[in-house]
């Protein structure tokens, strides 16, 4: 299984962000699994990447020329995509992962999860989508997505299939576990 990890290019103010990152990526490897992600040193992303790396796993990276230097690329990466731009390395990512998960970050990291999420309601592909839920990080943007499905603007079946854990264990059990829900339009 190789996931495609969304996380902050900073690691936040406080260090369970980046203890918990540790984490997943310890159970991933645990598993044998890797990951896909942004291919920077910096932030969540960098931990992420050096842990798995640590543990003799396989990381790839996908990162848009114009950031290698800005972002600062991994240097020991087992693969990097060079890709044109921002379209480029999220249809890159999204077509080497085979789940989706977001974990605590900015809006570029809510940008890249949301665009597989509804990719993923249209019909577009099957995987799971996962937020990495350390220290209720996205708790007030779940509330906001059940007030969406309260409102009439998404199906309460989109929310009930996305998960959402702060256990890793738990979140990779769910996304080895995901059945898709019909399609939208379907
Ligand atoms: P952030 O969550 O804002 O710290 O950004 C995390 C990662 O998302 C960084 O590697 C950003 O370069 C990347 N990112 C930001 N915006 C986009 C976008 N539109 N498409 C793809 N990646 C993005």
């Amino acid at each position: 299984m190789r996931y495609a990890i969304y996380c902050g290019s900073s690691k936040g103010i406080d260090r369970v962000f980046t203890k918990g990152t540790i984490s997943l990526a310890e159970h991933i490897c645990q598993r044998q699994h890797c990951i896909v992600y942004g291919g920077a040193s910096v932030g969540l992303m960098g931990v992420m990447a050096d842990t798995v790396l640590d543990a003799g796993h396989s990381v790839i990276g996908v990162m848009p020329t114009a950031l290698v230097d800005k972002e600062l690329q991994h240097p020991q990466l087992t693969k990097l995509y060079q890709v044109e731009n921002m379209q480029q390395r999220k249809a890159k990512m999204a077509e080497l992962a085979d789940a989706y998960i977001a974990m605590p970050g900015g809006v570029g990291t809510l940008e890249e999860i949301f665009e597989v999420w509804t990719a993923g309601q249209l019909g577009f592909h099957h995987k799971a989508c996962a937020f990495y839920n350390i220290d209720g990080y996205f708790d007030e943007l779940i509330k906001f997505i059940q007030s969406m499905v309260a409102k009439g603007f998404m199906q309460q079946i989109f929310l009930d299939k996305l998960i959402v854990e702060s256990d890793p264990e738990q979140l990779l059990d769910a996304i080895s576990n995901y059945q898709a829900p019909k399609d939208k339009w379907s």
